[in-house]
């Protein structure tokens, strides 16, 4: 089972995500943690992307998707859980292709719908939090960023739930309940 989490930053994909990878064994791929390692180690692409990120801005195509292209020819275990990618409509197409070459399908689209001012008080309160904890906080997660990030969702993210609807491959699930909540409506479309 390969699956897509889509949704606005801060609607609860990695914590969804991470929840099926307990339960499903399924394989978590976000693009916005493996770049935050990249920027971590250092790397040259690291560097590249580092500015890029803290901006809130998207990072090219070409270098989420060679991300994503390398984890596909490893291990699939019980699936992927695509969290944040595909980000653009030529991210999607990519990632049909890819999917294609090893054999492999789409089974669902699931879109987590919150809104926007809820979405900016729960990351404001996250980065608020680790802070006080004592926790790195990340660059990205003040408030003008976030609403620079969602702007981004709302031009380059947001049409794909047309290209997936058109597909008939798109279910929406209310991100605003429990978490508890939420994993259950997911849950419920998978076994469907
Ligand atoms: P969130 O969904 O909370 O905004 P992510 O951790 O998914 O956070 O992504 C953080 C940042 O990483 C994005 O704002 C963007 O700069 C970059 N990024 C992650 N995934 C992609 C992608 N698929 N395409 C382009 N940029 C991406």
């Amino acid at each position: 089972m390969n699956l897509i989490l889509l949704g606005p930053p801060g609607a609860g994909k990695g914590t969804q995500a991470q929840h099926l990878v307990e339960t499903r064994g399924m394989i978590q791929l976000s693009t916005g943690d493996m770049l935050r390692a990249a920027k971590d180690s250092g790397s040259e692409m690291g560097r590249i992307v580092a500015d890029v990120m803290a901006r809130g801005d998207l990072v090219t195509d070409e270098i989420v998707i060679g991300l994503i292209r390398e984890k596909l020819q490893g291990d699939k275990a019980g699936g992927f859980i695509f969290d944040g990618f595909p980000r653009t409509l030529a991210q999607a197409d990519a990632l049909a292709d890819l999917l294609e070459e090893q054999g492999e399908v789409l089974d669902a689209v699931i879109e987590l719908r919150v809104d926007d001012e809820t979405l900016i008080r729960r990351i404001v309160n996250r980065a608020e939090e680790a802070a006080a904890a004592g926790h790195p906080v990340r660059a990205d997660d003040n408030e003008g960023a976030v609403r620079h990030r969602l702007t981004e969702y709302y031009r380059k993210t947001a049409p794909l739930i047309g290209y997936y609807h058109a597909k008939g491959q798109l279910v929406a699930v209310d991100g605003l309940g429990e978490i508890e909540d939420v994993k259950a409506a997911i849950a419920a479309v998978l076994d469907k």
